[in-house]
């Protein structure tokens, strides 16, 4: 075939491709064109999963009557002049090709009344399949109503590549919802099918919308964060630690108003929470940055899905630091120390988030992670508002006392009463040891005698691949047959432990959905390992043992959680058992 220009439509469709991949990229251009009008208020529809029809209707500034049918073609914008602009955008278009591309790919009709246009009626234009009609007068208020019919009717091999209508739908809803918390003072309403969906009432409250999404419950325990830093600013939501969820799918950033996808934000929130929680958990949380413009490229793919910062390591830094410090702050009431025998707090007590955060039965907060019988003995409930000082830090020297139900050690300290739970407290000393060992080179023990494990296939292959990594942590293993594997050593660490044991829980349940970091995937295996080598409940610790347990608790970064989350000790502090026996505090 000779060399030609394509004609304009397939041209169009196939540029096209880069912005309208599915519904949810219409309903987001067409919002975002909403919003650079200046729209205080948008409406959203929704029928057949976006396919049959999505209309967008905001009483913005409005397009007139003569540039309507600039507004459907391709590279016309009324954002951005010159070049040198890409760097000062403080709109969310800017390329001017949603509408070209919507109009290319479907039957798309737009209707208008631009502000200040008097008495001057709207206009109306029709672009089907990316062929452009004529601009006709029209009646209507003040501001745009875009209406998109039949998504794909003449691109049949886009539509087979949607997922079913429910999946389509719900990521209308969830851009919506998300678009929502940004803006905040923007009334947004979702309908979908004829049932209301989503609204808000454009009052600015953030935590009001996120009860709209979320429910009161959740809303109600999201930790609120707050940081400006220079030129960077950064307001928003996140979780505490006790409110987590098996993927990364509820965070959410957004860089100067635009929802954007970048993994090292996401990284720095994730390491923000380090140590804090579960292994495999995520927080939830919906950032927003605001930056000078010329600091954020943000023309790096026609979805303007991802941006570039002119300073990386300051935004991962600002978000980290934020992030940690709004899990800090969130320390419920200063601990109270009865005078007497029991001591004063010595002093290098820290705040440590992992109790204060992780104990959702003191915060007086609903867990939604599911309930561990491990964590078992509960606190009396106290009245509302004077709920028992928490034990915040490091641990204090602990006296032990001895051990309950070969399960459970009792302990003194300066300031109450302790009761660890063994298994879990081991658990959290192997972690912290493997993860600073790991840090340089972790010790592997040879076995005597190599232990053989065999896997099914779907299982071997995932361990098959994971060797490199295992080699990493301490153990030495090969493959020895179809489905079969050599354990030759482990890490000396936790020799004693049942091999073959170890090796396998690296390959259980791994989420599949899921392509976690490298790093992440290393902690887990780790706090995985240590789950199976601890010491189990129910085994009988001479006081030797039980001292040295303690000790090495001590020791620790996080004492007072294993590395999956849960509770390592139940802290009865002096004053609360004043207060039980009603020594103190009578009112
Ligand atoms: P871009 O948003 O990148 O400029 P679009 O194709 O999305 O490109 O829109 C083209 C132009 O049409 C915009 O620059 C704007 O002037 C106008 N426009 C689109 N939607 C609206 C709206 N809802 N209200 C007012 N003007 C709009
Ligand atoms: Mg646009």
């Amino acid at each position: 075939m000779a060399i030609h220009l394509l004609a304009d439509e397939v041209a169009s469709q196939i540029a096209a491709g880069e912005v309208v991949e599915r519904p949810a990229s219409v309903v987001k251009e067409l919002l975002e064109n909403a919003l650079d009008a200046g729209a205080s208020q948008v409406s959203i529809q929704i029928e057949g999963a976006g396919k049959r029809l999505i209309e967008v209707a905001d009483n913005g500034c409005g397009i007139p009557a003569d540039e309507l049918a600039l507004a459907v073609a391709r590279h016309a914008t009324s954002k951005l002049t010159d070049a040198g602009d890409l760097f000062r955008i403080r709109t969310l278009g800017f390329r001017g090709e949603a509408l070209a591309s919507i109009g290319s790919v479907a039957v798309l009709t737009l209707t208008s009344l631009a502000a200040g246009a008097g008495a001057q009626t709207g206009a109306r234009l029709r672009v089907e399949g990316g062929r452009t009609g004529f601009v006709e007068p029209s009646g209507g208020p003040n501001g745009t109503v875009i209406r998109v019919e039949d998504l794909f009717y003449n691109v049949p091999a886009r539509l087979k590549f949607l997922k079913q209508d429910s999946t389509e739908r719900q990521q209308i809803e969830t851009l919506v919802a998300r678009y929502a918390l940004a803006y905040p003072a923007v009334r947004i309403r979702l309908v979908v099918d004829g049932r209301l969906s989503l609204q808000t009432d454009g009052s600015g409250d953030r935590r009001g919308i996120l009860a709209g999404i979320y429910g009161l419950e959740i809303a109600r325990q999201m930790l609120e964060v707050l940081a400006d830093e220079d030129d960077l600013r950064l307001t928003g939501f996140i979780s505490p630690t006790s409110l987590t969820r098996s993927n990364r799918k509820e965070i959410t950033f957004f860089v100067n108003g635009r929802w954007v996808t970048d993994v090292a934000l996401t990284t720095a929130l994730l390491q923000a929470y380090h140590t804090l929680l579960m292994v495999g958990r995520y927080p939830m949380a919906a950032l927003f940055l605001e930056l000078p413009p010329e600091e954020v490229d943000v023309n790096v793919h026609p979805a303007k899905a991802e941006v570039r910062f002119r300073s990386p390591d300051r935004m991962f830094s600002g978000v980290q630091r934020a992030v940690r410090r709004a899990l800090l702050a969130y320390t419920p009431i200063p601990q109270v120390y009865a005078p007497g025998t029991w001591g004063s707090p010595s002093s290098g007590h820290e705040i440590d988030p992992a109790w204060t955060l992780a104990h959702p039965q003191m915060a007086g907060h609903v867990t939604e992670a599911e309930p561990h019988a491990e964590a078992g003995l509960e606190l009396p409930a106290l009245p509302e508002g004077d709920q028992p000082p928490l034990p915040v830090g490091k641990l204090p020297l602990l006296r032990p006392i001895g051990q309950v139900g070969a399960t459970y050690l009792v302990a003194e300290g300066p300031d109450g009463l302790y009761l660890i739970d063994q298994h879990a407290a081991h658990e959290r000393v192997l972690f912290e040891r493997l993860l600073a060992q790991r840090e340089k080179h972790i010790p592997a023990q040879a076995l005597l005698e190599p232990a053989v494990i065999q896997l099914a296939p779907q299982s071997a292959e995932l361990l098959a691949g994971q060797i490199p990594i295992l080699e990493r942590l301490g153990f030495q293993v090969e493959p020895f047959g179809p489905g079969a594997f050599l354990v030759r050593a482990i890490p000396a660490l936790i020799l004693g432990s049942d091999p073959a044991a170890a090796v396998r829980v690296v390959v259980e349940d791994f989420e599949e959905d899921e392509t976690p970091l490298q790093e992440e995937i290393e902690a887990r295996i780790i706090a995985r390992v240590c789950k199976r080598a601890a010491v189990k409940a129910g085994h009988v610790l001479d006081p030797e043992e039980q001292r040295a347990l303690l000790r090495d608790l001590e020791a620790c970064q996080s004492p007072r959680t294993c590395p999956h989350g849960r509770p390592t000790m139940i802290h009865l502090s002096v004053d609360l058992l004043e207060r039980q026996f009603g020594r103190k505090g009578a009112r």
